[in-house]
């Protein structure tokens, strides 16, 4: 029997505990230690975390956080990196379950030709996951970790090529026409000319191209930047992470993605030079508007480049 909201309910509480993990990524990552050992510790006292006062969230609230044994308080990124990784589990398991009614009714069970769509609702999922851990580290370090940027590209294009051999036949395929390159959907019947590219081969490699157009575009930037200005613009770790959500979402979303972030960015740098909290070389952790940027594309990419198609004819 499925009961309607039970799996929003578990992927949230699978979130919370993801939630947990990104914390020790976020503590330890930009300063090169392991994420896996040693346990948990007090910054302040180092005695261990009790496994009981570990629990997402509610430890922090019963704790009123602050440490068991010494009482320093513990900051509220915890519980907040928690709760928010939770509820981005919540909207992709929402979003994944309203698409998937659409095309068949859903009775808690899947079969073989869901796989694209679980897939692609794992892309999401982890893509969350990374955004809200590097958006914290470079606002509190001005650090990318490559396990974050690199990693992310490698996981992702490891599950498009999953992705691809759940193609179905014909899907995605390019075909040569005598006017213009032609991409096709199941079922298409109209004359297609000379195969191109195969629909596995036209998923990967655009996705491969995806990431070098976005990375490049980026270097662009920070090299015209550079020679404008004659200061250092943006990192490299800035380049790695548009080139992670091109892994994962497409050039065009990443593209949105930069788009928002630096408009966010603009937004907030006009702020503090008017409030006088900032002067006009004050260094922005540029990272985490191209993380909240890259979360906006992942939620509502799609519909905001169809509308902006739309709006353009
Ligand atoms: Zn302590």
């Amino acid at each position: 029997m499925y009961t309607p909201g039970i799996f929003q309910l578990v992927s949230f509480l699978i979130g919370l505990l993801f939630g947990s993990f990104l914390n020790v990524c976020i503590s330890r990552l930009p300063r090169h230690e392991s994420v896996v050992t040693p346990r948990s510790r007090c910054p302040e006292c180092g005695k261990p975390i009790r496994w009981y006062d570990n629990f997402p969230i509610l430890s922090w609230i019963l704790l009123r956080g602050r440490c068991r044994d010494c009482k320093t308080s513990i900051t509220w990124r915890y519980p907040v990196v928690e709760l928010s990784v939770g509820i981005w589990f919540w909207i992709t398991t929402s979003t994944f379950l309203s698409n998937f009614s659409r095309i068949h009714d859903f009775g808690g069970r899947l079969s073989i030709e869901d796989a694209p769509r679980v897939i692609a609702a794992l892309l999401i999922a982890i893509l969350g996951f990374l955004l809200i851990g590097l958006m914290v580290m470079d606002w509190q370090t001005m650090i990318l970790p490559n396990a974050f940027t690199i990693g992310g590209i490698v996981v992702a294009l490891f599950l498009v090529c999953i992705q691809a051999i759940f193609l179905a036949p014909g899907e995605d395929e390019v075909h040569l026409t005598k006017h213009s390159l032609h991409l096709t959907s199941p079922g298409g019947v109209t004359d297609h000319g000379n195969l191109f590219l195969t629909g596995p081969e036209s998923l990967i490699f655009g996705r491969i191209a995806a990431i070098c157009g976005a990375a490049l575009l980026l270097l662009v930037i920070r090299w015209l930047y550079k020679a404008l200005r004659h200061r250092e613009g943006m990192g490299l770790g800035d380049v790695k992470l548009i080139a992670m959500i091109a892994a994962f979402l497409g050039f065009w979303p990443a593209i949105l993605s930069l788009f928002v972030g630096t408009f966010v960015a603009a937004g907030y740098g006009a702020l503090l030079l008017a409030r006088g909290k900032a002067g006009v070389t004050s260094k922005l952790a540029f990272g985490s508007f191209l993380c909240a940027g890259g979360l906006v594309a992942a939620l509502y990419g799609n519909r905001l480049i169809d509308m902006y198609i739309a709006f353009l004819r």
